[in-house]
């Protein structure tokens, strides 16, 4: 006699059951394709109004110049914020400075990310919804390049690490808030390329303060 699976007292044949559990993994599969497809047609994302100022803190917009190596102006969907540090602490490799030196460089090469923080200020480089090359990864379908908002925190010496720090957090979070970005769509640089950055808040053991910092800022704006 052949055996059946019983459910909920309603005997089905083993063929019967394997039919109704593929049938149900193809209505799943279709589902989560159908929905990646959407949200792929969604198209380039809207850049979000500019503000003077995140927490306090002047945001200075002086964009890198268009049509340039660093700055081709290609569209895309913000799907994270990419952090990483300068790595320069020399004195005086603040946001301003790192300000002319990316404008310097992205028209050399295909260099560039959208916002640079110290302990004063914000600077502001690329348009939130172009492309920039700071994750490693060339233009990766979804990659950091591609999808990311790239933040450099600055590590010179006169300025206060913990308060540029609290102000990449603001600004991550209003990022965001503004592009309705879940926690997990907050990475590291090194998410991307492997590449050991931001390397303070790593090597410190401090990524999941950073967390914290943001995850705070957005709740205080709920
Ligand atoms: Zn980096």
């Amino acid at each position: 006699m052949k055996q059946g699976i019983r459910i909920r007292g309603v005997k089905l044949r083993p063929r019967f059951f394997v039919f109704l559990l593929l049938s149900a993994l193809c209505i799943f599969g279709l589902i989560v394709g159908g929905m990646r497809l959407l949200d792929r047609y969604r198209g380039p994302s809207e850049e979000a109004p500019y503000v003077e100022q995140i927490g306090g803190i002047p945001v200075i917009r002086d964009l890198i110049e268009e049509d340039v190596p660093g700055r081709p102006g290609t569209l895309r969907t913000i799907r994270y914020i990419v952090i990483h540090e300068t790595g320069n602490d020399g004195k005086g490799a603040g946001a301003a400075s790192h300000n002319n030196y990316i404008h310097k460089e992205a028209a050399l090469q295909t260099l560039s990310w959208h916002y640079t923080v110290d302990d004063k200020v914000i600077y502001q480089h690329l348009p939130d919804n172009e492309v920039g090359y700071h994750a490693g990864d060339q233009l990766t379908e979804d990659g950091g390049n591609m999808c990311g908002i790239g933040i450099e925190v600055c590590v010179n010496p006169e300025s206060d690490y913990d308060k540029a720090l609290e102000n990449a957090a603001a600004l991550a979070a209003r990022l965001m808030d503004a592009y309705d970005l879940p926690m997990k769509a907050l990475k590291k640089h090194q998410d991307f390329s492997g590449k050991n950055c931001p390397q303070r808040l790593i090597e410190q053991d401090r990524w999941d303060e950073f967390c914290d910092m943001v995850k705070q800022q957005l709740k205080a704006k709920k």
